[in-house]
């Protein structure tokens, strides 16, 4: 269904591989700073440059990521690159969000800075800038001061519509937390409790029992 007229949304895609503080983090910073109505987290199908099997099954990084933003009254969690299937490309999700959310509907793409200093490597990057706002915030070991060397000549012809926004800097990976869990080592405090819980039910990242 169609949003009302200037509804504005942020979208946060990712591999949520798992969601932690940090995405969690960034989205509600973003929606305080640019006035957005909601965000929507949007977990991938298969990334570019990975394969099937070097990422959790879809099914646990869905549950995992709606367990996450359950408690936020302005978060919800999209489908669409779960439901197409096959790898990812950004330039799907925003066509797919459009259709849903309508023309009248502002998007503003939520990444960090180590994502957006990537977008040429993209499929379709000038399409991609061009279908949403985008939002960009800072994340530690990645500098946006790079980012007009990174962005080449889109830079010049995007910058408005790319903002950038600092965050508190939360040092927290998807990766560190999967290899932390390998190690039997504590993720608490970097996944929320119902994350943590579900990983720990499951048996993901190679957690074995109770801990
Ligand atoms: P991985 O280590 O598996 O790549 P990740 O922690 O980078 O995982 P992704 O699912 O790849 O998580 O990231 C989704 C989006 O969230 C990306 O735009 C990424 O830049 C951003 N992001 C992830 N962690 C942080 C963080 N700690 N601070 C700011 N942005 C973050
Ligand atoms: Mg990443």
């Amino acid at each position: 269904m169609a949003e009302l007229k200037g509804a504005r949304v942020g979208i946060m895609g990712g591999t949520f591989d798992p969601i932690h503080y940090g995405h969690l983090a960034a989205a509600e910073a973003a929606r305080e700073a640019f006035f957005l109505d909601r965000i929507i987290f949007v977990p991938a199908g298969i990334p570019p440059h990975k394969n099937e099997k070097e990422v959790t099954p879809a099914r646990h990084r869905f549950l995992m990521t709606l367990l996450a933003v359950m408690s936020n009254p302005y978060f919800e969690v999209s489908r669409v690159d779960l439901d197409r299937g096959g790898v990812t490309y950004t330039v799907d999700t925003l066509r797919d969000l459009r259709k849903e959310l309508g023309p009248d509907t502002e998007m503003y793409f939520i990444t960090g800075a180590d994502a957006i200093l990537e977008i040429l490597s993209w499929k379709d990057p000038r399409k991609v800038l061009s279908m949403a706002e985008f939002i960009a915030v800072t994340r530690p070991g990645y500098g946006l001061d790079k980012l007009a060397a990174a962005l080449g000549p889109l830079y010049q012809e995007f910058q408005d519509r790319i903002h950038i926004l600092e965050v508190p800097p939360m040092g927290i990976s998807s990766t560190d937390i999967r290899r932390r869990l390998a190690e039997g080592r504590s993720v608490r405090y970097l996944v929320p409790e119902t994350v943590f819980t579900y990983i720990t039910n499951q048996g993901l990242y190679g957690v074995k029992g109770e801990r």
